[in-house]
């Protein structure tokens, strides 16, 4: 067997539902751009959304809109991928790592050290198909006076307390991603409830003029467009989201069920019955030791698997002090690994990774 990390799941639904773009000669946004707004708002129950190019500029327009500005900071979970800290550095601001809980989600109780007269919003990020605890992050939020910007890249179909994620907070950013839940290639979305960070989102997608075809721009925006082609392939996704959804949680609880025998690594799972959990990846950790030779095990045996991500405080670009207060992401990733967790990953092929898995530690 021979076992990749990630598969888009993409058929011939999407393929031919990109023939009417060409039918039609629309191949901008247009009549699919607007459904799939649509779709999506529905989705999350959220009142109003706007596409973007890709998770990073989700994140960066949410940012403009919200009214982050040169010199502010934000506080960005030290555990994530780098996107979340790039797009508020891409504002001219300045991201402040924090830890994580157990569940490699967002620690509140290690914000407030981090506070400083320029603090001016929070970012939690819902990590691998599981929320951040809103309850905490809305109340800090809230007693700081801090705007709230949720990265949802991973977190499609995932709720906290039945309300989606991404529609807690001022605003809500997803990618489109071919590694993501859904996937138009490349592709984004930023939701929220409030009208004026709304008109804010459609002003700086759109070169600053709400409407196309005038050329007299009331502000300075720039060009965040998605194209029909794109979102014709999103909405063919979104009418799989429910398969989807059910393979992952069939994926999910097959590997739970083989490796329940085996005392030496965890499943993360969430440590809040509030979140439900549709696994972005199936992520392990290995208890008595780091998991780079647990890894190399199952590469010889033809499992391709991911380490966590790297801390950002680490991250050669972001150099920063080294805060002893940050040692869960750093604990997580030497003991993490992402196995294979693909909607199309056959029951057969999860038995082989867990023998593989257990296999090892018997022989070690
Ligand atoms: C994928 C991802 C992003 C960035 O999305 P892109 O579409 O790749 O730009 C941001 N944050 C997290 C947590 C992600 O997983």
């Amino acid at each position: 067997m021979n076992i990749c990390q990630f598969k888009p799941f993409l058929g011939t639904e999407e393929y031919e539902s990109i023939k009417s773009c060409f039918d039609n000669n629309w191949v901008t946004e247009g009549p699919k751009s607007k459904e799939f707004v649509k779709c999506l708002c529905n989705l999350m129950n959220v009142r109003y959304g706007v596409l973007a190019p890709n998770g990073t500029l989700a994140l960066y327009l949410g940012l403009r809109a919200m009214g982050i500005e040169i010199g502010d900071e934000v506080i960005v979970p030290n555990f994530t991928f780098i996107a979340s800290a790039n797009a508020v550095e891409m504002c001219r601001a300045i991201p402040i790592f924090c830890d994580i809980n157990d569940d490699l989600q967002i620690n509140i109780n290690d914000c407030e050290r981090l506070l400083t007269t320029k603090t001016k919003a929070i970012m939690p990020v819902h990590m691998y198909g599981m929320s951040s605890n809103m309850d905490d992050v809305c109340e800090f939020a809230k007693k700081h006076n801090l705007k709230i910007i949720e990265d949802s890249a991973q977190a499609i179909g995932i709720f906290w307390r039945n309300k989606h994620c991404g529609t807690f907070g001022d605003v809500g950013c997803f990618s489109f991603f071919a590694d993501k839940t859904i996937t138009t290639g490349e592709g984004g979305f930023v939701c929220t409830n409030n009208e004026e960070i709304y008109e804010c989102l459609l002003y700086l997608r759109n070169q600053g003029r709400i409407n196309r075809g005038t050329f007299i721009h009331p502000k300075i925006g720039y060009n965040f467009r998605m194209t029909d082609i794109q979102c014709a392939i999103g909405l063919s996704q979104m009418d799989k989201l429910e398969f989807i959804i059910k393979n992952k949680k069939r994926i999910l609880d097959t590997y739970k069920n083989l490796l329940s025998i085996n005392n030496k690594i965890r499943i993360i799972e969430p440590i809040n019955e509030n979140s439900n959990h549709i696994p972005f990846r199936i992520c392990i950790i290995t208890l008595n030791e780091k998991s780079n030779k647990l890894m190399e095990y199952l590469k010889e045996n033809n499992i391709e698997t991911r380490t966590f991500f790297y801390p950002l405080n680490l991250q050669p670009c972001y150099k920063k002090d080294n805060d002893i207060k940050l040692e869960k992401s750093i604990y997580y990733y030497e003991h993490g690994i992402c196995l294979p967790s693909y909607t199309v990953l056959l029951d057969e092929e999860i038995k082989y990774i867990c023998s593989s898995i257990n296999e090892y530690f018997i022989n070690t």
